[in-house]
């Protein structure tokens, strides 16, 4: 019987499916599987056609195609006699190489679609990992993005908008178990438009064996670290800078906030912050602005970087400096070893449980723990430490900083800013000053990185040349220092137990899992728009914008009772799916308003110390970090010095 012809050209996309001929092998080398992706892509150059989607498997292939100027068979037998030729020539067969015709069932809908292509993905997958290996190999003469790119589709990004599947790679109707690629993988492969190189496989030696091992040394690692080792963990702690402190030293922010609820009466927050806060007063190396809530704490960040490298090595800490945490090792749904970089080359660390405190989530990422940001991302500013303000603001009467830089009447000026200084204790004359805005950086993507670094250090040198060029005695203005990286308010967030709201905050909710008090205000510097915004604990709201009047109002009406304080919950610090990694520091679930209050530093601090300890705990007791007991944890904080309310 004559069989019916193949529709021509018709806007359909076909689910095409061949196998070898008495299920035999049509892939039987690396070879074959880059000759048949190469002819794919020579392919669609004489017959053009969109592939929204492959996979190669060593008995069979599936291919998801839209043909686009000839017919499904014309497209699917040229691929598969060039294929047979080859094969005959490589392997010095003759015979079907095929079985007989292919089938081609056509897509019915965009439902359709995703279910389809979620199958076709994890195919090799289910098959076993060895397959999924050479089916989805790298390498630098066609990746299958490569190919995707050549077929009009660019990038997972373009595949998962035509469908509706969300970039992170997670879809409805994938395979239970099926992890999501690693969020970096997708978005370099994107840039790099599919051209890859393949590294070799190798063997990486292991440096340290230990329980946990905290990725970032802010305070927020410094303390997470040192509380685990001092409940007995043997304790590895990896920074990327040659010292510790983050923001605080590395970006030159110096200011911690107020340790006093709004009442100005109790103290809700001590523990390893009044610990280095009052061995930086022995060292005279810190001011104290009490009641002035917003500049507590006016710290001088070198001390600080000094401070911690003493606590860090009286806790018995392993310090990695100038290491870069670059991937985890992942096994049965734990992360067993984290891969580092430094001098010595490519070395692991080996660890039961791992804190992720790199502020950009790198660890959970890369680990495939689910993550997100925010549609509209803080901006990132430029500190630096200037000299001889002073001597402009004596003979400029009423000269002010922000008002200067913003003043759009003055070439050079700044816009869409904001600007605030300090003094550096123990060096006279030196401000450290907050006046740059890098717009639209999400710092936690290299190249963004690199042009925002960039460009706030030219926002720094404007700030110079605006009081040099326009203010009488702007010739005494000295740029002293500039930070070793950009100050990064935000970037990823780890989606974690619970997401703390702004509503939370500002209605001074309780937790039974609370680890960390704070009264920091809302505080959200908007990606888009000149000034900021704060909204307090009594329902007032400000927006307070260089050069103008602060325009207040209410975010509530008046209250017979104002909340005193917020609580942070260990559950916003426990990713989802997490078995043995916890995260501290901004790297909180939180919502947009939540994270703008809970973001200093005093907070961060709280939950490091407080993702120390719960990790010190899960390992005595042999359990995952979500099986924590709070009330153990709240206790074993309160011993350590921590005001537990
Ligand atoms: C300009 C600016 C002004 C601010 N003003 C104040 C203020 O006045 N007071 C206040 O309390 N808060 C302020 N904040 C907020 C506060 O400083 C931050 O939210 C807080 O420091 C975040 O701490 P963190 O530990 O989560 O992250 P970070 O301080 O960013 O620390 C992350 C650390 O991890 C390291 N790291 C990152 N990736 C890796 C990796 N792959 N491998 C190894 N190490 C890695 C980094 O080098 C860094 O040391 C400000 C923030 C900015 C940017």
């Amino acid at each position: 019987m004559r069989r019916p012809l193949r529709p021509i050209d018709d806007g359909l996309i076909y689910h095409v499916i061949n196998r070898g001929n008495n299920r035999q092998q049509v892939f039987c080398t690396e070879g074959d599987y880059l000759a048949f992706r190469r002819a794919l892509g020579d392919l669609k150059q004489r017959k053009p056609f969109e592939l929204h989607g492959y996979c190669l498997m060593s008995t069979r292939i599936h291919l998801v195609i839209r043909p686009l100027a000839c017919t499904i068979s014309r497209v699917v037998q040229s691929l598969l006699v060039s294929h047979t030729q080859r094969y005959h020539r490589f392997h010095g067969s003759g015979g079907h190489v095929w079985q007989g015709r292919f089938k081609s069932p056509v897509v019915q809908d965009d439902k359709h679609l995703l279910t389809l292509l979620c199958y076709v993905e994890v195919n090799p997958l289910r098959a076993k990992l060895k397959e999924f290996q050479r089916a989805m190999p790298h390498d630098e003469t066609y990746s299958r993005r490569d190919v995707l790119r050549a077929a009009g589709i660019t990038g997972a990004s373009a595949l998962a908008g035509a469908v509706g599947v969300n970039t992170k790679g997670t879809c409805a109707g994938a395979a239970e178990g099926s992890k999501p690629p690693v969020e970096s993988e997708e978005q370099n492969a994107a840039k790099s438009h599919g051209v890859t190189i393949r590294e070799e496989a190798r063997q990486t030696p292991v440096v340290a064996e230990c329980d946990l091992c905290v990725i970032g040394g802010s305070a927020t690692g410094v303390f997470a670290a040192v509380a685990a080792a001092r409940l007995g963990a043997r304790v590895a702690l990896v920074e990327s800078m040659g010292y510790f402190g983050g923001v605080a030293t590395l970006s030159l922010v110096n200011i911690w906030h107020s340790i006093f609820d709004t009442s100005g009466q109790r103290q809700i927050i001590a523990g390893l912050t009044m610990e280095v806060v009052e061995r930086l007063k022995r060292r005279n190396a810190v001011n104290t602005h009490e009641p002035d809530r917003s500049r507590h704490f006016v710290l001088n960040s070198a001390e600080l970087a000094i401070e911690l490298d003493e606590l860090v090595q009286e806790a018995g800490v392993r310090p990695f400096l100038h290491t870069r945490f670059v991937q985890p090792v992942l096994a049965d749904d734990r992360v067993v070893a984290a891969v580092i970089e430094d001098k010595s080359g490519r070395r692991a660390v080996r660890a039961r449980c791992f804190i992720d405190a790199s502020g950009d989530g790198d660890l959970v990422a890369r680990a495939g723990l689910p993550t997100r940001r925010d549609s509209q991302i803080q901006p990132p500013t430029t500190c630096a430490i200037l000299c001889g303000l002073e001597v402009v603001s004596k003979q400029n009467k009423g000269f002010n900083l922000a008002r200067a830089v913003f003043n759009p009447e003055l070439p050079g000026a700044l816009t869409n800013g904001f600007l605030w200084h300090a003094e550096v204790p123990g060096i006279p004359g030196a401000s450290m000053v907050a006046g740059t805005r890098v717009h639209g950086a999400d710092c936690s993507d290299a190249d963004q990185l690199t042009r925002a670094e960039i460009e706030g250090r030219r926002q720094v040198r404007a700030i110079c040349d605006i009081v040099r060029g326009h203010f009488a005695g702007g010739a005494a203005i000295g740029l002293a220092a500039l930070p070793a990286r950009i100050g990064i308010r935000e970037s990823r967030h780890a989606e974690c137990l619970h997401t703390l709201t702004e509503t939370e905050i500002l209605t001074g909710k309780r937790f039974p899992d609370a680890i960390a008090n704070g009264t920091y205000r809302v505080d959200i510097h908007y990606p888009d728009r000149p000034g900021l915004v704060f909204r307090y604990l009594d329902g007032a709201e400000e927006y307070v914008c260089p050069g103008k009047p602060t325009r207040k109002g209410r975010w509530r009406e008046p209250a017979a009772e104002d909340p005193t304080f917020y609580q942070v919950p260990y559950a916003s610090l426990i990713p989802r799916g997490s078995r043995n990694v916890l995260v501290a520091g901004r790297l909180l679930d939180a919502d947009r308003g939540a994270f703008g209050a809970a973001r200093v530093m005093v907070n961060c601090n709280q939950m490091g110390q407080a993702a120390g300890t719960a990790a010190a705990i899960s390992l005595k007791q042999g359990i995952d970090v979500g099986e924590v007991r709070p009330e153990e944890l709240r206790e074993t904080l309160a011993d350590q010095g921590a005001i537990v309310i």
